[in-house]
């Protein structure tokens, strides 16, 4: 993979037949490789522009095998910032392989999986984190991930990073000022202003992440629990969430004993439902297993909806819950529901929470405002936009530039000396520059594009 002389060759279009095959040769030789495998039908050379040229295909025999065109792209205008080749014959599996061998026979050497975008990282044409999107749009599944992954291929990430980036070389050099400088009053780095720089700084980080969370949540899917007393209305809730079925509804308190999961869409999020049993204690031992499963789910959702039975005053156990629905970070994940509010009563029940939405899944009402609440906690309040960090990588070196940032600012409050802030702007720079590359080793380079096809 290190061997940046070489010249490479590589099947770009996937395997199987198809109409039209791509083989890529990128080095200095790609030109005298190509047309060792390539007879023009014109007078024109192949080797003068980047203009596709029309002729045959030849094995390592010399004997005609294809017609096809030959395209040259000089090293300013290719993808990897090397003369590259490409011959485009039929998309037959035995002409791509017999056109490799002839490649392999004139000097080439096989590409490993993501090795001409590694020569493209190598060679300034893009960053790591464009390159990791051109993998992410090559993998992309669904439209979705394919215009996310196509912004980030295009720059948008490195983009937004770079100002943060400028900015923090700006304040570390005039920190190494200070601390060489250590005499000279000027050179001390003003706390107020580098506390507002390092502030702006950490707001891109985490306005990226909530981005990144959003965007997990809306590949990946979130998990949606429903708690709540026996008879509170969950499992009625559950179903009109999923306007089925599914979920029992009985006036046997205690029905949901285990937990019952369905898929459901809310605005184009993928949700994962789970109606557990109630809220309360037991002796029974399957109740008792049903509580202890729910507990668990409870603590494995991205969102709790907390029931309450409109009917019925508020328990201990009710009172305990909402007590712990106050306590961060469930208060961002805490939906607050009284249900039946078609009965008498349910309307005005006092529950101590701030913010308490009243429902009847009986008839209905309430429900939008519930779902548009749920959509809220999972995705913020801003239209789905494309994140532009999808990649966990991305996402935990941005975590701790946030987190090295927020040392350096509560260094510079609290009148740590000068180094001790620097040290810690230092590290954000470095987690930042893991993003686009800047800092990184051969070995992340091996893990990254080990994952990459091989001809791309
Ligand atoms: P769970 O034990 O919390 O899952 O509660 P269920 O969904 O099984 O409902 C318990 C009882 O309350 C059933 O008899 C339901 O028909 C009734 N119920 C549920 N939601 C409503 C509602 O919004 N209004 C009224 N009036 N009754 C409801």
């Amino acid at each position: 993979m290190h061997d940046l002389s070489t010249t490479l060759v590589a099947v770009a279009t996937p395997p199987g037949r198809g109409g039209v095959g791509c083989l890529r040769i990128s080095g200095d030789r790609a030109v005298d490789i190509a047309n060792r495998l390539f007879q023009p039908s014109g007078k024109r050379s192949p080797t003068s522009a980047d203009r596709p040229c029309f002729g045959r295909f030849r094995g390592r025999d010399g004997r005609p095998l294809d017609h096809g065109y030959l395209v040259i792209f000089p090293a300013r205008r290719s993808y990897t910032g090397e003369l590259t080749a490409e011959l485009w014959p039929h998309g037959s599996p035995a002409v791509l392989a017999e056109l490799v061998e002839g490649a392999i026979a004139a000097g080439a050497q096989a590409a490993g999986p993501g090795e001409l975008t590694y020569r493209a990282l190598r060679n300034g044409r893009l960053d790591l984190a464009r390159a990791e999107a051109v993998r992410d749009l090559v993998a992309a599944r669904t439209l979705y991930q394919a215009r996310v992954a196509f912004a980030q291929a295009d720059g948008a990430l490195s983009r937004r990073l770079g100002p943060l980036r400028e900015s923090l070389e700006e304040w570390i050099a005039r920190g190494e000022a200070a601390v060489e400088f250590v005499d000279e009053s000027e050179t001390h780095l003003p706390g107020g202003e580098l506390q507002r720089a390092i502030e702006q700084a950490r707001e891109v980080c985490s306005e990226l992440l909530a981005g990144f969370r959003a965007g997990r949540v809306l590949r990946e899917g979130a998990r949606l629990v429903i708690v709540g007393r026996p008879n509170a209305g969950k499992s009625s809730l559950f179903n009109r969430l999923l306007s089925n079925e599914r979920a029992i509804v009985t006036e046997i308190e205690g029905t949901t004993r285990d937990t019952l999961e369905e898929q459901l869409e809310l605005d184009g999020i993928p949700v994962r439902l789970v109606d557990t049993a109630g809220l309360r204690s037991v002796r029974d031992p399957i109740e008792s297993e049903g509580v202890r499963r729910a507990k668990q789910a409870r603590e494995e959702a991205d969102l709790v909806l907390l029931v309450f039975d409109g009917a019925c005053p508020l328990q201990e156990v009710e009172l305990k819950a909402l007590r712990r629905a106050e306590q961060p970070p469930e208060t961002e994940r805490t939906v607050v529901v009284v249900n039946k509010c078609d009965l008498n009563g349910a309307r005005t029940m006092p529950v101590p929470h701030p913010e308490v939405l009243r429902v009847s899944a009986r008839t209905g009402e309430g429900l939008d405002e519930l779902r548009a609440a749920l959509r809220r906690l999972l995705v913020g309040n801003r239209p789905v936009e494309d994140p532009l960090i999808t990649n966990s990588r991305h996402a935990r070196a941005l975590e701790q530039t946030e987190a090295a940032l927020g040392r350096a600012a509560g260094a510079s409050a609290s009148g740590l000396s000068e180094e001790l802030v620097l040290e810690d702007l230092r590290e954000g720079m470095l987690h930042l520059g893991e993003i686009t590359g800047e800092f990184t080793n051969e070995d992340l380079y091996d893990r990254i594009f080990s994952t990459f096809c091989i001809g791309k």
